[in-house]
């Protein structure tokens, strides 16, 4: 039976999780909690991704080597980057980049020396499920959040995205960087701290992996405005509903 590892990057989107899945274990690696269970019918390995690009490297490490995932699912929050991505969208990789990468003048900047290449793609095929996930989870976006949290966030029409998401170990939160991304990476999406390492580690493994990022932020000088309120009322929520979608539909085909 296929085993998915579901990795969170906040807290409160594993414990969201974790409410969900009735009969998980814990096990501890790598001085991270492992938890082993089921989740509509589904063998799952929840675990909290940590921050920054070599701690979620280890951590996928650890799910695809000690608790053999065949499939690996990244959710979390990211800083908009493209021009019609808003706070409380929600992207799906296509594709990532580390956008802190660069051995130039030896490769070319960007790409990740030994590999040939800067971007690590997502599953397609996963890609897809997940995008389809999320567009039934904000068509119905009420629903999980409560009209009083769309109206104070301001959530008016969530779009669901597809496209580049950077990766770096650094939180962005000023117009200048982000404006340097942009200038850099035209095509980016979003950018977080995590996604490329992830794909990377899955990449060597040949082992399919997706990520899907709630938008908190636009990655400029407002970007650490209501952060932590926003993962727990709005992000968590959404990332519960999308995987949870995600897996009623993958039992059914
Ligand atoms: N205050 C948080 C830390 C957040 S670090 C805590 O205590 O846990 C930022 C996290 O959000 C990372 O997981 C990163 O992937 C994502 N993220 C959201 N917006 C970002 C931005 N503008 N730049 C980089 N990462 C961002």
């Amino acid at each position: 039976m296929a085993v998915i590892g579901i990795m969170s990057a906040m807290h409160e989107e594993l414990a969201a999780v974790l409410s969900a899945m009735p009969d998980e274990q814990r096990l501890q690696v790598a001085g991270r909690d492992f938890w082993v269970g089921h989740w509509q019918g589904h063998s799952v390995v929840a675990v909290l991704s940590r921050i920054g690009k070599v701690a979620a490297a280890t951590t996928a490490t650890v799910l695809l080597e000690r608790f053999g995932v065949d499939t690996l699912v990244f959710t979390g929050v990211a800083g908009g980057l493209g021009s019609g991505v808003r706070v409380g969208d929600v992207v799906v990789a296509d594709g990532l980049v580390q956008h802190d990468m660069d051995a130039s003048p030896l490769f070319p900047r960007h790409e990740v020396p030994l590999y040939g290449r800067a971007r690590f793609e997502a599953d397609a095929k996963l890609a897809v499920q997940l995008a389809q996930a999320s567009e039934q989870v904000l068509a119905d976006a009420a629903l999980h959040l409560g009209p009083s949290t769309l109206a104070e966030f301001q959530l008016n029409t969530p779009r669901v995205h597809r496209g580049l998401i950077l990766s770096g170990d650094r939180f962005v939160s000023t117009s200048a960087e982000s404006h340097a991304l942009r200038q850099a990476l035209p095509e980016a999406l979003a950018v977080e701290m995590e996604g490329a390492a992830v794909a990377q580690v899955c990449h060597d493994y040949g082992v399919p992996f997706a990520a899907v990022r709630t938008i908190s932020d636009r990655a400029d000088d407002t970007a650490h405005t209501d952060f932590q309120r926003f993962i727990r009322e709005v992000a968590s929520s959404y990332s519960l509903a999308i995987v949870s979608q995600w897996l009623r539909q993958r039992a059914l085909d």
